[in-house]
């Protein structure tokens, strides 16, 4: 059976690093081969009908949005772009909308902080 909802279509290209991109900074290169590539094409199509295709932060709220990002958790950096349990796990993925997405990456959660005297205190989290 098809489920009720279809995630619009329009915007399946915006990324999670096209948001940087939009600041003005390039969108780093092995970031775009591994968004144009099928397997995450295939794995975020897949998470995204998973989730019936809404946002999952405002569903947490009681909020019907679509989703429109899939959101790495776990950033994706040169060093884990080739680690499929970080690129492509679905533990790590998240479906945000836009405003939940923009969100997500004003306040990444660190683990400690460090004050400029070099002190390192943990945040709790
Ligand atoms: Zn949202
Ligand atoms: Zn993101």
């Amino acid at each position: 059976m098809d489920t009720t909802l279809h995630p619009k279509r329009e915007n399946s290209t915006l990324m999670c690093t096209q948001l940087s991109a939009e600041r003005g900074q390039r969108m780093k290169q092995y970031a775009e081969s591994f968004y144009k590539s099928r397997i995450w094409q295939n794995t975020r199509e897949a998470y995204m009908k998973s989730k019936g295709g809404l946002c999952e932060e405002c569903y947490a709220q009681g909020i019907c949005n679509a989703g429109e990002i899939v959101h790495h958790i776990k950033p994706i950096t040169k060093n884990n772009i080739g680690n499929p349990d970080i690129t492509l796990s679905w533990e790590n993925l998240r479906l945000l909308c836009r405003a939940c997405h923009e969100h997500a990456h004003r306040r990444t959660p660190k683990r400690y902080t460090v004050d400029e005297y070099g002190r390192v205190t943990p945040t709790g989290l």
